[in-house]
């Protein structure tokens, strides 16, 4: 069957293809990046079937896709694809369409600890697992879910109560807040 493909999949796909530098018509569906993503079985669509609906301009689809949020960014389908897309920025891009447009609802959980992971490191300059898991748990009503796991953690040094300075820290903190104005998304 022949598939013709109208002007907003055009627009759609050359969208994608410019914020990953890469020409997404390339793809021809091999499917080699789904047989090696450690994730696609619980996937709904897996990650050659999102690539088809970016190149078929299905952009509705591919960004209330679970997909997007379910990928963790490994690069293994990158790095088997024998047409060199890189899946992974095609995966990262959706992500940034989908919330600058708001459809973070898919993976609500997910979406948050993205957040509030950029939020920790905006604050300490790095990551701080205490800071970032409790506040996770307090925000997902589960205050309780890792103590177990914390007290031991803590009691091995393995988590810290404090976060060592980080050099440049005010520095980092105002390219964090130009980067969040010139988006829109200051403060
Ligand atoms: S491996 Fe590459 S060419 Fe094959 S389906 Fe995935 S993106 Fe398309
Ligand atoms: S980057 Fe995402 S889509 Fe690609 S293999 Fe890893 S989890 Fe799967």
């Amino acid at each position: 069957m022949k598939i013709t493909l109208g002007d907003h999949s055009r627009v759609f796909g050359k969208k994608i293809s410019d914020m990953i530098g890469q020409n997404i018509d390339g793809c021809y569906q091999c499917g080699k990046c789904t047989a090696g993503c450690p994730i696609a079985y619980a996937m709904e669509s897996p990650p050659h079937e999102v690539i088809r609906l970016v190149q078929l301009g299905r952009e509705e689809e591919a960004l209330a896709s679970h997909t997007i949020w379910l990928c963790a960014s490994c690069e293994t389908c990158t790095s088997r694809c024998p047409k060199n897309i890189d899946v992974a920025a095609a995966m990262d891009a959706l992500r940034v369409l989908a919330f600058r447009q708001g459809q973070t609802g898919v993976e609500k959980e997910i979406t948050l600890f993205h957040k509030l992971f950029l939020k920790v490191i905006e604050r300490f300059g790095r990551v701080n697992d205490l800071q970032l898991m409790g506040r996770y748990n307090l925000l997902t009503l589960n205050p309780l879910k890792d103590w177990r796991l914390g007290r031991k953690l803590l009691a091995k040094g393995k988590l810290k109560l404090t976060t060592p300075p980080v050099k440049g820290l005010q520095e980092f903190q105002e390219i964090i807040k130009r980067v969040l104005a010139k988006r829109g998304e200051g403060a």
